[in-house]
């Protein structure tokens, strides 16, 4: 089958490798019908090299059911399917606990696992999800990033009304904006430097949006009548999570989604908001909660349902997976503009 394998850092190769076959009775292959780049897909090719030499990449996707194995009774061959791409190990005191996302050897496939930058890919049954009929394949491959976003509005004390800032609109932060609203945020201000995003922002329903790059934050904030409840890290960048602190109300929350991949610097002033503002600080990781995968998969799977997630205006480029290493390349070195990508092996 067809495939994009990760070698080294800026080496991703389109190959043939076989296809994955049932080694377990409660495996399933799925055939991959749209698959997302992530951000942390990026990172690993542009900066952290894979796990493994030659591993398949990629962990965010939807698909057919192809094959299931001898216990899987709730889904059969021919199934609208998304997968959760995260594998716990159940048995540790956090797994025990229901706490998923804080599983010792939590890891995602892509990693130690073949991912779904390939025509198919094998899951446990507990990490496949069904398809509402509704739901098209495109917006399925970004149940994954949706979910983990969920996961850390389910962790906020947002109560309707709220007003909520998110800083970096790039999949994450244009899923939060979302997210945030159906949270019961009367009022979403989405912050980045690209018009173009806060563009697609205010498409997807921000009532205020901030292009700090050629307006001061503090100085716009002022001018809009609403104390900031929830501020969002949704971009893991230096520019952003110092700044991000200095947004919320006094009392108020800070959501950090963003994954950095650079050392962080605080200065004095923004890591005192935390104390003189008793700011409560949230770390998110992944989407899991009990029952596995979480409500963040089940809810994230409604709300496409009824349209209250929009994906189509995330999505720039739906391209064949033989296109990946020159995508991968163009992305990662900026030689042109990109949203959200998703492959069609
Ligand atoms: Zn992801
Ligand atoms: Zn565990």
């Amino acid at each position: 089958m067809k495939s994009l394998n990760l070698y080294d850092i800026e080496d991703l190769r389109f190959e043939e490798i076989d296809k994955p076959v049932i080694t377990s009775p409660t495996d399933v292959i799925i055939k991959v019908k749209a698959t997302g780049i992530c951000g942390s897909d990026t990172s690993r090719y542009k900066k952290l090299g894979p796990y493994q030499k030659g591993m398949t990449f990629g962990h965010e996707f939807s698909g057919i059911v192809e094959n299931v194995g001898s216990q899987v009774t709730s889904l059969t061959v021919g199934d609208r399917v998304t997968g959760c791409p995260a594998i716990v190990c159940h048995q540790c005191a956090q797994c025990e606990q229901g706490n998923y996302s804080r599983c010792e050897s939590l890891y995602v496939i892509g990693s130690l696992e073949p991912g779904c930058f390939a025509e198919f890919v094998k899951l446990p049954i507990s990490n496949v999800l069904k398809l509402p009929d509704n739901v098209d394949f495109t917006t399925a491959a970004m149940v994954e990033p949706s979910a983990v976003v969920a996961h850390g509005f389910y962790k906020t004390n947002m109560k309707p009304g709220a007003t909520v800032a998110i800083m970096g609109c790039g999949s994450i932060g244009l899923l939060a904006i979302q997210w945030a609203r159906i949270f019961g945020a009367s009022h979403v201000i989405a912050i980045d430097i690209d018009n173009h995003k806060l563009d697609i922002a205010q498409n997807l329903g921000a009532d205020f949006c901030i292009n700090s790059q050629t307006d001061d934050i503090a100085t716009t904030l002022d001018t809009i009548p609403h104390h900031i409840d929830v501020a969002v890290e949704s971009a893991g960048a230096l520019a952003t999570i110092g700044p991000v602190l200095t947004l919320p109300k006094k009392g108020g929350e800070v959501l950090l989604l963003g994954i950095p991949y650079a050392d962080i610097q605080l200065s004095r002033k923004q890591f005192e908001k935390i104390l003189r503002n008793e700011l409560n600080v949230i770390g998110s990781w992944n989407g899991l909660s009990a029952p596995f995968p979480g409500k963040e998969w089940s809810s994230t799977l409604h709300y496409m349902s009824t349209g209250e997630l929009k994906i189509e205006p995330i999505i720039s480029d739906v391209l064949p997976l033989e296109q990946g290493p020159e995508t991968f390349d163009a992305l990662v070195n900026k030689k042109r503009a990109f949203d959200k990508v998703i492959f069609t092996p």
